[in-house]
């Protein structure tokens, strides 16, 4: 304990004799004849008022006083898991898992699932009113691609669509997941619905389609007359067909006719041409456990 101390006070001697060295006018002084700099580091326990992960740094050199700062690494933020990782039949609880918060939410090839999760309270600032629809909105790029979708549509097959759900807030989607579980089990709402933060209806960029006169999304709008029209051309209008039968375990959901997703015709045309899921195309498709 003594030598210790000891130790510690002719450190702090050699720091006060180099200090003031530096600050007697040195530089009028002749220059040390090494030109190979000596360094004294103070260590963070002598010196707390140091900043967190800086140095204090002195040397024998005139006028090279510095702080020594290391590049800052840019570290994800995440949102950490309620619970062990829980599975339901493939399908995976979005609450056990750690998910990593996007930091492009208004790139609209941008992806989120169970998990790539929202910032907290994210909210598009360019969402717009849609016609044929049950008062949804989208994203100004969403919405004229809905539009024009609308039209053409109705002028290929000679029948209508209905924008039934298109972007939800925080509250929507919590009520949606909740009424879901209560209603068919958490396995079902695991398979089947996003919590809130993981869901692309929070983009404002996701479209839930039925067709005109219907009031709710059908299980199998993909193989109605415009259901088929939309698979085989919404990528001209930049939307992909989200959920289907072939990426079911690397999206993490199962599958869903009704909902596409605007990502841009570019990639969107990409997406159907190779006919790849979105999370294929970043390489992260999802690890159910029998893969592990
Ligand atoms: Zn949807």
């Amino acid at each position: 304990m003594r030598r210790t101390t000891n130790r510690t006070f002719k450190f702090i001697s050699l720091l006060t004799i180099s200090v003031m060295f530096i600050s007697s006018g040195c530089q009028s002084q002749e220059p040390p004849e090494t030109t190979e700099e000596t360094r004294i580091v103070v260590p963070m326990e002598l010196s707390d008022k140091t900043p967190e992960g800086t140095f204090a740094v002195v040397t024998t050199e005139p006028d090279i006083t510095e702080l020594v700062t290391p590049e800052p690494t840019p570290t994800p933020e995440y949102i950490e898991p309620e619970f062990d990782e829980t599975w339901y039949n493939g399908f995976v609880d979005p609450r056990s898992i750690r998910a990593q918060i996007v930091d492009n939410p208004n790139d609209i090839t941008v992806l989120v699932n169970k998990y790539y999760a929202l910032p907290e309270d994210y909210v598009p600032e360019d969402l717009v009113p849609c016609s044929h629809s049950f008062d949804q909105q989208l994203r100004a790029d969403a919405a004229a691609a809905w539009e024009q979708l609308y039209t053409d549509c109705l002028a290929e097959t000679g029948e209508g669509i209905t924008l039934v759900s298109g972007y939800r807030d925080n509250w929507t989607q919590q009520y949606l997941f909740d009424r879901s579980r209560d209603k068919n089990g958490l396995a079902f709402a695991c398979k089947k619905n996003a919590i809130p933060g993981r869901s692309e209806h929070q983009l404002g960029l996701a479209m839930d389609i039925t067709p005109a006169g219907h009031d709710n999304i059908m299980d199998f709008f993909d193989e109605t007359t415009t259901g088929k029209w939309i698979c085989e051309n919404g990528h001209k209008y930049g939307l992909i067909h989200r959920y289907k039968e072939e990426y079911v375990y690397e999206t993490g959901y199962g599958v869903e006719g009704w909902h596409f997703r605007y990502v841009g015709v570019d990639l969107a045309t990409y997406l159907y041409e190779n006919h790849m899921s979105l999370e294929a195309y970043y390489g992260k498709q999802q690890v159910v456990p029998w893969d592990e």
